[in-house]
């Protein structure tokens, strides 16, 4: 027997006891001709206390950083405890060790902070992984694996495994092709995600499916992506979008309740998809705080009537907002005070390249009732009292406004509100608001092919009441520059996004379920009928042949589980990613492959 107990269970209780340990040596304490051993295994840490008695032994088999050692000794009680520690009562009196394996130096230290930066510790994964940090995340990790799992069965879904080689067919992504050599000249294509199965299973009466499965996409990798990455995927049959909200709303408070401990009593959230781009910039806004958008130029077309508004503001002269196709306002509470370096720092922070306005127009509402501006050349104070009234502004606001060209000016208000919202400590970690995102556009406009693409993919059925707006109408655009009178512009999806603290953490639609309705979706995106029968032949057979209406959603597994962990990169959950360049480094790949496996595979590479 390797071991009687692991390194993270022995307490007071067991003082007395002899016991035999394994696992790795994280430090060694030097005092004398005594050694204290940091022993380590998954479960924690023990101190090992080596005496004069192992001197001899000492010398001919010395001991080094990540060997693997097994000890027998007597559990004592520890003089210097370490209440940090949960076996910080006790120390284990070595009679003996074995060295199990030894081990050459690590290239960075195994602590929670490590010196290792990124690449190396993607190098050597292994050694990182033995860290206590990244542990603890791939335990979040199993958690949010196991309570789904369990409430998807109590809720009598199957998990069911679909193919990863199957056909390329686009669904918004790039695919990764894998040759078949059986089949010279012909590639298979790794699943984007499981949707045409999923929905084939509904056919075949699955009525409730689930898979936690591998999805990947051949995408130019922003910001913590990963071109292979999983999914809670499922599916229902003989569902409404409430039915949808319901059920998966409730697996996610179940989630926050099993891996945080947190009861999740509020009512989710709702707001339409008009509502979050107007108030907050974004289709995934973080709804932890208000600071919401004011569109001046919107709001004094709504207020004709207030003529004097509008009129005042073009009198003003003031030509970055009168030349702008926007100018939205964040009106910030409590910071009227800000200094002129405050200022200055959201001015930079506005006009970094990433960001990409070219200044910020600020008006203070001070507390002693006066108004002060950035632009107090151009309003009078009169003028700046009226314009923070339109823009909803308090006594004691800083109201911030930017102005350019329609959407990056959405953007950059978007990501202004974070930001203040982040450096206001809005945004805990621990703090979770989740939030439905509805009615999104079921199609968006193509401008370089002046043609319709899916918002969400191309399964996703119209609102109810706007399937003849569909079917009665040719997709084709004739004016390209009024492309927003054209009636497709207006149909809303029956389409549902799942946010959390600003992440879209899934989401997912009402199925077409008619091959009627399917044809004229694919025709809508372009595609000819010959095309739509080529790429889904096997889904249009199978719509009639009796399918039932569906509908489901897809979670980001991995993403769900990093903002659990309180994290914001995802590859902290995943025990082998890969890099921002779509590299496992550990492994070297991709890489090439040698000419006899080309030539078995029928291919020839182009230089
Ligand atoms: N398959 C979709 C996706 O990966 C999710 C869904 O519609 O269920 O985004």
């Amino acid at each position: 027997m390797y071991r009687t107990h692991t390194c993270g269970e022995l307490s007071a209780s067991h003082i007395g006891s002899e016991v035999t340990l394994a696992g790795w040596i994280q430090t060694i304490r030097k005092f004398g001709s005594i050694n204290f051993i940091d022993l380590r295994d998954r479960y924690g840490i023990t101190q090992l206390l080596l005496g004069e008695n192992l001197t001899d032994q000492l010398a001919s088999q010395p001991l080094g950083r990540e060997f693997v050692i097994q000890v027998q000794g007597k559990v004592i009680e520890r003089t210097n405890k370490n209440p940090q520690l949960p076996t910080g009562d006790i120390e284990i009196d070595v009679t003996s060790y074995t060295i199990l394996n030894k081990a050459i130096t690590p290239p960075f230290t195994i602590q929670d902070d490590t010196d290792g930066g990124d690449d190396l510790r993607m190098k050597f994964r292994y050694l990182d992984l033995r860290r206590q940090a990244v542990r603890k995340n791939l335990e979040l990790r199993y958690a949010v694996n196991r309570s789904a799992r369990n409430y998807l069965h109590e809720n009598h879904f199957i998990d069911i495994e679909t193919p990863f080689l199957i056909k390329s067919t686009p669904e918004g992504a790039r695919d990764f092709v894998v040759p078949s050599r059986m089949n010279g000249g012909q590639f298979y294509a790794l699943p984007q995600s499981p949707q045409t199965f999923k929905q084939l299973l509904m056919v075949s009466g699955y009525d409730r499916y689930y898979q936690i499965v591998k999805c990947f996409r051949d995408e130019d990798l922003r910001a913590d992506r990963q071109p292979e990455f999983t999914q809670i995927d499922c599916e229902m049959s003989f569902v409404e979008q409430e039915d949808i909200l319901q059920m998966f709303e409730g697996l996610v408070k179940r989630i926050f309740k099993d891996v945080k401990g947190i009861d999740y009593t509020d009512k989710v959230a709702r707001m339409t998809w008009n509502d979050a781009m107007l108030q907050y910039g974004n289709d995934k806004p973080d709804i932890r705080f208000g600071l919401k958008l004011a569109n001046l130029k919107t709001i004094f077309e709504a207020q004709s009537g207030d003529a004097s508004a509008k009129a005042m503001f073009e009198a003003a002269g003031f030509k970055v907002f009168n030349d702008a196709e926007t100018v939205l306002a964040i009106s910030i509470p409590g910071c009227s005070e800000y200094s002129r370096k405050q200022t200055d720092e959201l001015t930079e922070w506005v006009k970094r390249p990433q960001i990409g306005m070219n200044g910020l127009v600020f008006i203070k509402c001070n507390t002693d009732g006066s108004f002060k501006s950035s632009v107090d050349k151009f309003f009078t104070e009169e003028q700046l009292k009226q314009l923070a009234g339109i823009c909803g502004a308090q006594t004691g606001d800083l109201i911030l406004l930017l102005a350019g060209r329609e959407e990056r000016t959405r953007k950059a208000a978007s990501e202004l509100r974070l930001y203040m919202g982040e450096r206001l400590g809005f945004r805990k970690k621990d703090d979770f608001k989740l939030l439905w995102v509805l009615d999104f556009p079921l199609f968006e406009y193509a401008e370089e092919e002046n043609r319709w693409v899916a918002r969400h993919h191309p399964f996703t059925s119209p609102k109810p009441d706007q399937i003849p707006v569909m079917i009665g109408n040719d997709p084709v655009i004739k004016d390209a520059a009024n492309y927003l009178s054209h009636p497709y512009a207006n149909i809303k999806a029956n389409a549902y996004d799942m946010v959390l603290n600003g992440n879209e953490i899934g989401g997912g639609s009402i199925r077409i379920f008619q091959r009627e309705l399917q044809e004229k979706m694919f025709a809508a995106l372009g595609m000819s009928p010959e095309e739509a029968q080529q790429k889904f032949g096997f889904l249009l057979g199978a719509f009639e042949y009796g399918a039932p209406p569906h509908g489901g959603i897809a979670f980001g597994f991995d993403r769900l589980c990093s903002i659990l962990g309180g994290s914001e990169s995802i590859r902290d959950f995943i025990a082998f990613p890969k890099n921002n360049s779509g590299r496992d480094v550990m492994l070297d790949a991709p890489s090439a492959i040698d000419e006899k496996q080309l030539e078995e595979l029928s291919i020839k590479l182009r230089n």
